[in-house]
């Protein structure tokens, strides 16, 4: 039995081929981290670090601190081999995008008494009756509010874009994660899900109904299915190919394959 992650299963979603070179065939692609990610990983940190500070040594850092700590994270994990995708962007502007998206974070969120129970919290997720379908993941923090008698996932968005509010609600992520929770603490339990998305200063919450768990446990199955099916691991282009690290080997991003897809019939004949 393979455990799946969710960053697994969203990979063979962004592209079969992809996931092949990743997790099939193990190749190293071209280049780990961009800045993109890693402005991701070291805000994450950051906020990681803040929460341990409030929950384990109940001590709340102040903004200073919180600078303090992101731009030693920073200056330790930042390498040379970091890609840098969006020409016109600096480093310098990734960093102070951080600092702006850690502020505005302080400044909504304080003084932190929700009532943090994890950071960083693994989870394991049953998917059928029979354990034959796991999916493991990491939850950014889990809360919980006495006044509601409610669980909080919360998860930290760094990208950009904001999606609009049907698609956050049909994301899977968080929905999969709840199903642990409600392992974890109690069926009867009940889950709110939050997004705080941080280029936009933005909380997005989200309830989900025991139908609609049930019916993505189902498509979660059906997905991991079609995986362990697949056979033929088609290249599937879109604007993330620029943070690609297979872009270079990739038949999608040959000259000849360019000029072939004019013909969309005849791609059946191209040899991956
Ligand atoms: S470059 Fe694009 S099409 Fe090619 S493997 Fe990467 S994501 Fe897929």
């Amino acid at each position: 039995m393979t455990i799946y992650s969710y960053s697994r299963l969203t990979v063979y979603e962004q592209c079969p081929l992809k996931f092949k070179f990743r997790y099939i065939d193990k190749l190293i692609p071209e280049f780990e981290k961009t800045l993109e990610s890693h402005l991701g990983s070291i805000v994450h940190q950051t906020l990681e670090w803040f929460y341990i500070q409030i929950k384990e040594k109940n001590i709340t850092p102040d903004i200073e601190q919180m600078m303090m700590y992101y731009s030693k994270k920073w200056e330790e994990n930042f390498t040379e081999e970091i890609k840098n995708v969006k020409k016109e962007l600096t480093e310098k502007d990734y960093f102070n995008k951080g600092i702006k998206f850690l502020v505005d974070y302080y400044l909504k969120n304080k003084p932190f008494k929700d009532n943090t129970l994890e950071v960083e919290k693994r989870v394991t997720i049953n998917l059928g009756e029979n354990g034959k379908h796991k999916l493991q993941g990491f939850i950014d923090r889990l809360s919980y509010n006495p006044e509601t008698d409610e669980f909080e996932i919360h998860d930290y968005k760094t990208a950009n874009n904001l999606p609009q509010k049907k698609k956050i609600k049909g994301d899977k992520q968080l929905a999969l994660y709840s199903i642990a929770v409600k392992e974890l603490f109690g069926k009867d339990k009940k889950v709110c899900l939050t997004w705080h998305y941080l280029s936009h200063n933005l909380k997005v919450q989200v309830r989900k109904t025991e139908e609609e768990i049930e019916e993505l446990k189902k498509e979660i199955i059906r997905l991991i299915r079609k995986i362990e099916e697949e056979k033929e691991f088609p290249y599937k282009k879109s604007a993330l190919c620029q943070w690609c690290g297979y872009k270079k080997i990739c038949p999608a991003w040959k000259p000849e394959t360019r000029e072939l897809e004019k013909f969309p019939t005849i791609r059946k004949y191209i040899k991956d």
